[in-house]
Order: C-alpha cells, then sequence, then structure tokens
C-alpha cells in the first residue's frame, strides 16, 4: 500500500512496508520516533481518551512531551471523561491538548436540524460535530495519529503503520495496529496510567452519551456504539 503513497505529498522515506514489530512496543514507540522526525510540530494526535489513548499518550510523552493532541469535544460526551482529560493534563503538563468544538452548540443544533438529531440522522450529527472539526484542526497538519487496532473490527484489519488519509487529505499514523486489546490493559496496569472510569463499568468503547451504551458481548468490543443503528463508525476513519 505504502508504495502507491510516494506522490501523496511526502511519502518518500516512509520505512515500514515490510516492517515486522519485534520491540515491547510491537513498533509503536519506532514509529512515533519516525513520525515526529518526519512531520514535527505538523503532527497532530486526535485523540478519544480512550484505553488505546492512554497508552498512545504514554508513548508519545516519551517521544514528544510538548506533542499536539486534539480531542473533538462534542458537548455530548460523560462527565468522566472531561475529568479523565483533566487528569491527564496534571500528569503530562507539557502535552498541548486542544479540545476542539464543533460550530453549532447542542442547542443550536436542536434549533435548526430539530432535537436528537443523533437518533435520526446519526451520520449527519457526527458530521458536523467530529468530522468537520477535525477537518478544521488537520487543515494546518501534515499528519495525524490515530489509536486504531487491526483486531478492533474487520473494517480496521488491514490498517498499515503508515495510511493514505484520502477523507482528510493527509498521512494518518496508527502505532498500535499490532496491540491487542489484552496488550493495551496490561501496559495502562503495569505503567498505572490514568483511564476513564468508565471501562471498570462495562464500556469498552467510549464515545458520545447518546451514542454509547454498556458492552455486554465481550466478542465485540465496539457493539455499545451507535447500538440499534445501522452505523458502526463516526466517519473519521472511512473514506
Ligand atoms: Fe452525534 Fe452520536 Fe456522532 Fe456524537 S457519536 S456526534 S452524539 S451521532
Amino acid at each position: 500500500m505504502i508504495n502507491n503513497l510516494v506522490t501523496y505529498r511526502d511519502f518518500s522515506d516512509v520505512p515500514f512496508k515490510d516492517y515486522e514489530p519485534s520491540d515491547d512496543t510491537k513498533g509503536a514507540l519506532e514509529v512515533l520516533q519516525w513520525a515526529y522526525d518526519s512531520y514535527g510540530d505538523s503532527l497532530v494526535y486526535a485523540c478519544s481518551f480512550g484505553a488505546e489513548g492512554m497508552v498512545l499518550i504514554d508513548l508519545i510523552s516519551k517521544v514528544r512531551k510538548d506533542a499536539k493532541i486534539v480531542f473533538l469535544d462534542t458537548g455530548l460526551h460523560f462527565q468522566e471523561t472531561y475529568d479523565l482529560i483533566d487528569e491527564v493534563k496534571e500528569t503530562y503538563p507539557e502535552l498541548r491538548i486542544e479540545l476542539k468544538k464543533p460550530d453549532l452548540t447542542v442547542d443550536e443544533q436542536a434549533e435548526q436540524y430539530g432535537s436528537a438529531l443523533w437518533k435520526r440522522q446519526p451520520d449527519q450529527c457526527c458530521f458536523i460535530r467530529k468530522i468537520k472539526p477535525l477537518e478544521e484542526a488537520l487543515s494546518e497538519a501534515t499528519a495525524w495519529i490515530s489509536g486504531l487496532r487491526r483486531d478492533q473490527s474487520p473494517a480496521r484489519s488491514n490498517t498499515d503503520f503508515v495510511n493514505k488519509d484520502e477523507r482528510f487529505e493527509s498521512i494518518k499514523v496508527c502505532p498500535l495496529i499490532y496491540w491487542t486489546w489484552d496488550d493495551v490493559w496490561s501496559y495502562i496496569r503495569l505503567n498505572s496510567l490514568p483511564y476513564n472510569e468508565l471501562h471498570d463499568q462495562d464500556y469498552p468503547s467510549i464515545g458520545c452519551i447518546p451514542c454509547t451504551a454498556r458492552v455486554t458481548d465481550s466478542n465485540d468490543l465496539r457493539s455499545g456504539r451507535w447500538a440499534g443503528l445501522d452505523k458502526t463508525e463516526c466517519g473519521i476513519h472511512t473514506s
């Protein structure tokens, strides 16, 4: 795949095409080091502050203490998520964490589109509250980091360390592609990292309140997202 990326911005030095991860972080630290060496301050981590996010924040802080992090603050997140962000700010004070808000408040969205748009047109709601703000956040960046893992879902199983991102006309760096869910939690426990306390209440994947439910099927950790709707992704990771 990476061979096809040479003409897409500057992929000429991407070294990970046939990379076999062998270190303790399954290649994540090496990829992060390469990414910050390559893109410097033009690299943004779009963090949802889930479990993978805590791992990535810790790994990133070893490479770039003042890394830029953007959180898509839809205005509909759990208080526990905002509490975690405050804790992360205290733990990693040099990180530059931006809470990026949509153009419309939740009330303004309700005035224009009707109440609870997420029930009727969740794709439209995600577009307004997540995709447009990320577009703006990435408009000044060359590349961005995401916590995608290959075993999260079939749609994510072909993710590479470095990906052409047509949706945002950018380069998407995914250091955790070889990590399992158990790897993530082993790292969190071993390093006593902060994490969202909702993870201890059957919420393995946490997004906006209206679109996040407890998970009862332990074989599908994302089954609590948009439960009951014909939707499994917010659209950020689809073309
Ligand atoms: Fe709207 Fe739900 Fe998407 Fe959040 S996850 S932006 S509430 S549709």
